[in-house]
């Protein structure tokens, strides 16, 4: 056992020994040596479960949601990555943050799980980072009650603009044909956006039967549920990657988001979403003074 995966299990039973928290959410370890799964602790106990390695890559900030109207308060592990998801649900009035205990993770980055089981356990060391863990420029805790370990370095390696730069220079029509291929691959499995912390809508326009959209899976319908969603995370997507990470089709979708990402900050200047619940949110919230040269 790693010295951070007994430091968790030690604050966690504190905390449920002494009823500060009803839950602790973190990850235990999964079926396969490559996952790492969430967990909920109830019972002191229990924290023997909780573990911290190199595949707790899944963001545990939307799993608050559903916990949300328990009495007293949850506890919650976060990397760079969930703390900026709880900040996404605090500023959207999702969750309240007196109700959360934030137990913060520096985050050395994720192994890629899926090229860690083609390598196999022996060789999964080789196994490079995660995509999302390749860009990630927030991989210490942006808000935290107490945090385990030092922090880290920047994680990402790569801009996290870099791979929009080829389909900036499609024409129109090529990008109509990259994107028709990409989501005619699209099982409308929903598994983006019920990961997404930025899709915390109480009810989402694509469970209303088939009044938005028709049920038959479909070019067409497929690339209006990846367009809707882009557009309906535009300025509040924190950029965790995580709805690429779930896709089982390997469909780009962050190239979507960043795309939009990268436009908003030449409009509205330099920005992140998720790092600050108080902070701007452009196209959420229309301010006078807000650029409209483009409009
Ligand atoms: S995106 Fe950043 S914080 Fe999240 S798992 Fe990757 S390196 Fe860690
Ligand atoms: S759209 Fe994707 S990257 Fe953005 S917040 Fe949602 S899951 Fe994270
Ligand atoms: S996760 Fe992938 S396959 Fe599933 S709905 Fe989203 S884009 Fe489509």
């Amino acid at each position: 056992m790693n010295a951070q995966t007994a430091k968790i299990r030690e604050i966690a039973k504190e905390l449920l020994e002494k009823q500060e928290v009803q839950m602790v959410i973190g990850w235990e370890k999964g079926t396969f040596f490559y996952n790492s799964t969430p967990v909920f602790i109830t019972k002191p106990e229990d924290v023997e479960r909780l573990i911290w390695d190199e595949y707790c890559a899944v963001n545990l900030a939307k799993l608050l949601m559903d916990y949300r109207h328990v009495e007293g308060k949850v506890a919650l592990f976060v990397k760079g990555c969930d703390a900026r998801g709880i900040n996404r649900l605090i500023q959207d009035k999702v969750i309240d943050r007196g109700k959360t205990y934030l137990i913060g993770l520096p985050c050395p980055g994720m192994k890629d799980a899926g090229k860690a089981a083609e390598l196999g356990k022996d060789k999964a060391g080789e196994a490079p980072l995660e995509a999302k863990c390749l860009r990630c420029t927030h991989p210490n805790p942006v808000v935290y009650d107490v945090l385990v370990g030092e922090e880290v370095p920047v994680t990402g390696k790569e801009d996290r603009f870099a791979r929009i730069a080829d389909l900036e220079k499609m024409s129109p029509d090529e990008k109509f044909e990259y994107w028709s291929k990409q989501y005619d691959k699209c099982i409308r499995c929903y598994a983006c956006r019920n990961v997404c912390p930025a899709c915390n809508c109480r009810e989402c326009v694509f469970d209303q039967g088939q009044t938005w959209l028709e049920r038959a899976v479909e070019r067409g319908g497929n690339q209006f549920y990846g367009l809707v969603r882009a557009f309906h995370v535009a300025g509040r997507c924190i950029e965790c990657g995580e709805c690429e990470r779930a896709c089982p089709m390997d469909i780009p979708i962050m190239d979507l988001h960043h795309k939009i990402a990268k436009d908003i900050n030449e409009l509205f200047g330099d920005y992140e979403a998720g790092l600050d619940p108080e902070g701007p949110l452009p196209l959420g919230m229309y301010k006078t003074e807000d650029p409209e040269e483009f409009m």
